[in-house]
C-alpha cells in the first residue's frame, strides 16, 4: 500500500510514466529512463559559477545587440543601417503589426526575460541561498525560454543574405556578432543547467509514498508534477512544491491536440497558396509564394539555402502535422505496438517545431530592411500571417499531447506495471 516513508526521491519518466529511484549522480552524468531512454535528470559538471558567467556574457551580448546597428543596406545609392529594435519599429510604422509583435516577442523580449530569470536564480544558488519567489521565477523561466527563437533567427539571417544579395549590398555589423554571442552563451547555459534539475537543487524531496521502481506512476496511485517532477498521491489537486495543477494525464489531451492539428492543417493551405512576400522593385511587383521562393533560390544556384528553406517551410511543418495526426490516431484507436518508436517520433516532432519559423523571420527582416520608397519595398503577403499562426498552433498542439498515453494499455506499459 502507499504508506509514507522517508526516501531519497522518486522520479517518473515524463514520456512513459515509469517510476525510478532518483539516482545520486556524479558531476557531468545524466540518468535516462530504462523504458524509453528519456533524460530523467542530470548533474551539471561545472557547478553554478560557469553557467552564471555564461548568462552574464549573454546579457552583455543582448545589450550590445540591441544598441549597435545590426545590418547595413546599400541600395540604388541609398545607405541605411538598422538595429533589431529599429526593425520592429519600421514594421510597426508600415502597418505590419503582427510581424512586429512576433519579432519583438520572440527575438527581443523572450531572450531577455529568460536571461534575467536565469541570472536571478543562479546568483542565489551561487551564494547557496534560496532565491525569493523561486517557484514563480522558475515556472516563468521554463515557460518563457520555450519562446526564445534566437537560434532559428541565425538561420534566417543566412537566407536573408542570399535572397537580398542580388538586390542590395548587405553587411553584417557589430550588433549581429553580439547577437551571435548572446545566442551561443544562453544556449550553452540552458544545456548545462536544465530546468528540471534546478527544482531539485532548490527544494529537497519531502515525504514520499513507497511504490516499487519499474512500475508506472498511474498504476501505483501516484501522480508526478508535470512542471517540477515531484510525486504525489492521486487525488492531490496541486503540487506541494510548485503549486501547479496535478493530473494523471493532460486533460483532454487527444481532443485538444487533434483540434489544434486540424486548425494548423487548414492554415497550411493559404500559407502555401498565397504569396508570403510582395516585392516592388522599380515599378515591377513580384508576388512570391513559399515554394516559389525555394524554386528561385534553386535557380540562382543557392542549393544549400534552397534546401534549408524547403525543409524548414514545406517539409518540417507537413511532417510535423502528419506525425501529430498519426500519434493522436495511435492513442485514439489504442494501437498496441511500438510505444518506444512513437515516443521517439513525438520527441522529434517537439524538437523540430520552432525551426519552421525561418521563413517568417526572413520576411520580417527583408520587410524591415527594404523600405526604399519608390525604389523598392518588400511587404509580407497574407501567407506570412497564416504561416506564423500555423507554426504557433502546431507548437501548442505538440505541447498538449501527452506522450504517456502512448504507453497506456500497450503490452510494454503493462509489462512495466507488472515488473
Ligand atoms: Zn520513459
Ligand atoms: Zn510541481
Amino acid at each position: 500500500m502507499n504508506t509514507l516513508i522517508f526516501y531519497r526521491d522518486w522520479i517518473a519518466c515524463p514520456s512513459c510514466d515509469r517510476l525510478h529511484i532518483r539516482p545520486r549522480l556524479l558531476p557531468g552524468h545524466v540518468a535516462l529512463c530504462k523504458s524509453c531512454g528519456t533524460r530523467l535528470t542530470g548533474r551539471c559538471m561545472y557547478g553554478t559559477a560557469l553557467p552564471l558567467a555564461l548568462c552574464l556574457t549573454a546579457l552583455v551580448g543582448w545589450i550590445i545587440a540591441m544598441t549597435l546597428p545590426f545590418i547595413a543596406i546599400g541600395f540604388g545609392g541609398q545607405h541605411q543601417t538598422i538595429s533589431l529594435p529599429s526593425a520592429v519599429i519600421i514594421l510597426t510604422q508600415h502597418n505590419m503589426l503582427p510581424l512586429a509583435i512576433f519579432t519583438g516577442l520572440l527575438l527581443i523580449a523572450a531572450p531577455l526575460i529568460s536571461i534575467l530569470l536565469l541570472i536571478y536564480l543562479l546568483f542565489f544558488l551561487y551564494h547557496k541561498t534560496k532565491p525569493p519567489f523561486y517557484r514563480f521565477m522558475l515556472k516563468a523561466f521554463s515557460r518563457i525560454r520555450f519562446w526564445d527563437m534566437t537560434d532559428v533567427y541565425l538561420i534566417s539571417i543566412i537566407v536573408v543574405l542570399v535572397k537580398a544579395m542580388h538586390m542590395a549590398d548587405i553587411q553584417l555589423l557589430h550588433g549581429f556578432w553580439a547577437f551571435c554571442i548572446q545566442v551561443f552563451f544562453i544556449r550553452f547555459s540552458f544545456l548545462v543547467i536544465p530546468v528540471r534539475d534546478m527544482w531539485q537543487r532548490l527544494s529537497r524531496p519531502g515525504l514520499n509514498p513507497a511504490p516499487l521502481p519499474g512500475k508506472r506512476a498511474i498504476a501505483t496511485g501516484l501522480v508526478p508534477c508535470h512542471t517540477c517532477t515531484r510525486i504525489h498521491k492521486t487525488g492531490q489537486k496541486r503540487c506541494t512544491r510548485c503549486a501547479s495543477p496535478l493530473h494523471n494525464r493532460i486533460p483532454q489531451s487527444i481532443n485538444r491536440t487533434f483540434a489544434l492539428t486540424i486548425t494548423a492543417f487548414i492554415l497550411y493551405i493559404p500559407a502555401n497558396l498565397y504569396p508570403i512576400m510582395i516585392t516592388e522593385n522599380l515599378g515591377t511587383t513580384i508576388y512570391s509564394t513559399i515554394i516559389g521562393g525555394v524554386i528561385l533560390l534553386w535557380e540562382t544556384k543557392a542549393y544549400a539555402v534552397a534546401s534549408i528553406v524547403f525543409f524548414a517551410s514545406v517539409f518540417i511543418p507537413l511532417a510535423k502535422l502528419l506525425a501529430l495526426l498519426y500519434l493522436t490516431g495511435s492513442v485514439y484507436f489504442r494501437k498496441k505496438n511500438y510505444p518506444n518508436d512513437l515516443t521517439k517520433i513525438y520527441k522529434i516532432t517537439e524538437f523540430i517545431g520552432k525551426w519552421s519559423m525561418v521563413d517568417v523571420f526572413v520576411v520580417a527582416t527583408l520587410a524591415a530592411m527594404i523600405q526604399m520608397g519608390s525604389l523598392a519595398t518588400i511587404q509580407p503577403g497574407i501567407a506570412a500571417t497564416a504561416f506564423a499562426a500555423m507554426v504557433v498552433i502546431t507548437l501548442f498542439a505538440a505541447e498538449t499531447f501527452d506522450p504517456r498515453l502512448l504507453w497506456d494499455s500497450t503490452p510494454q506499459g503493462k509489462n512495466n506495471e507488472q515488473s
